[in-house]
């Protein structure tokens, strides 16, 4: 991998990732094809859907796998390969070496640069089963359902059936064909991604044009498929938008709007875990907390005023207004060390205007 020589951000993924001034990332890939990506601590998501499946006593991790399969998919039809392309419809014409290479060239350098882990293929029988190895893996129900997009794309069907265990930080996932129709795909649609300004402003590097605090904070291993933030050495990992809105908005329908506040106390309570702000921080605390959001990506606000005991806040872009607002809600608490109330003005898709008072 080549880095930037005057910032040492890995060249590639300046390339590929644009830091907007509204506080979001949007990700394009050689063919065009964009998403909007957040950087998280490796384990956020993971403990956020626990806590989700242990309060409402059911099994979160079907919803990821089915909403993360038709990202896959996605993925699969973007890669600038020609391989998948050319690949012939009967199953005798794809042999074993075709989808080495895809998994080997193609989708394991773009799966270790989120760093998920390091993707191979175990084994492969067209037309019967598929076995993936992940080394280091993260996000387990996601890099399933991610796979199984994948392998329902390569043998071009509506479903399929999946099983998969962990031995010594490998993950496997064995995939063979189903036999029923698929169902509910239609709804777990994801959003345009619409690259968005706003009034951040970023140091950037002159050479690659990456903030410069993104070089500081993000670096790669990607022999491991392993992202760490230099900063916290914690493990990080990117992140579809669009995938987990699609999560969200299904959990949303299926289990009703109660929901929604599940899952901001859950995130209040992951984020205050992980803050060691105590009360009485420094002035500029809001402007570098509100930075260090913007460059995960998680957006910024469009109006912020900060009082004593209250929180004011419009946003036209938060990665999931709920989550951002758990966020900006445990540090509030944080900070004034007493409970606080959220109240919710308007929120409506992207946009969200709330005060949260102390
Ligand atoms: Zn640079």
């Amino acid at each position: 991998m080549k880095f930037c020589k005057e910032c040492s951000f890995p060249k590639k993924f300046a390339n590929y990732f644009d830091w907007r001034t509204d506080g979001t990332i949007i990700s394009r890939d050689q063919t065009g094809g964009q998403s909007q990506i957040v950087f998280l601590p490796s384990g956020e998501f993971e403990e956020l859907f626990k806590g989700l499946s242990s309060k409402l006593g059911i099994e979160v991790d079907r919803f990821l796998i089915q909403a993360q399969k038709n990202m896959g998919k996605t993925i699969l039809e973007n890669l600038p390969i020609k391989y998948a392309k050319r690949l012939p419809a009967k199953k005798f014409f794809r042999p074993q070496w075709i989808a080495k290479l895809i998994v080997k060239l193609a989708i394991a350098e773009d799966i270790a640069g989120l760093g998920d882990g390091r993707i191979s293929l175990d084994s492969y029988i067209p037309g019967e089963k598929m076995i993936i190895k992940y080394e280091n893996p993260c996000l387990i129900p996601l890099l399933v359902g991610g796979s199984l997009g994948i392998y329902e794309s390569l043998e071009k069907m509506k479903s399929s059936k999946v099983e998969y265990r962990t031995e010594n930080n490998n993950l496997f996932i064995i995939m063979s064909h189903g036999e029923e129709e698929a169902r509910g795909e239609e709804r777990l649609f994801l959003e345009e991604v619409q690259p968005g300004n706003g009034p951040l402003t970023y140091d950037k590097c002159k050479s690659c044009g990456v903030p410069h605090l993104a070089a500081e904070t993000f670096s790669w291993n990607m022999k491991e498929g392993v992202i760490t933030n230099k900063k916290t050495k914690n493990r990080e990992v990117i992140v579809s938008v669009q995938s987990v809105n699609a999560i969200l908005r299904e959990l949303e329908r299926e289990l009703g709007e109660d929901i929604l506040e599940l899952l901001f106390s859950i995130q209040k309570e992951l984020e205050s875990n992980s803050l060691e702000c105590a009360q009485g921080a420094s002035e500029n605390f809001w402007q570098n907390y509100l930075l260090g959001m913007g460059i995960r990506g998680l957006g910024y606000p469009l109006a912020f005023d900060a009082k004593n005991d209250s929180l004011k806040v419009e946003i036209g872009n938060a990665y999931n207004q709920v989550l951002y607002a758990a966020k900006l809600s445990a540090s509030f608490e944080k900070l004034a060390g007493r409970p606080v109330s959220i109240e919710w003005l308007e929120r409506k898709g992207n946009y969200g205007s709330y005060i949260v008072r102390a």
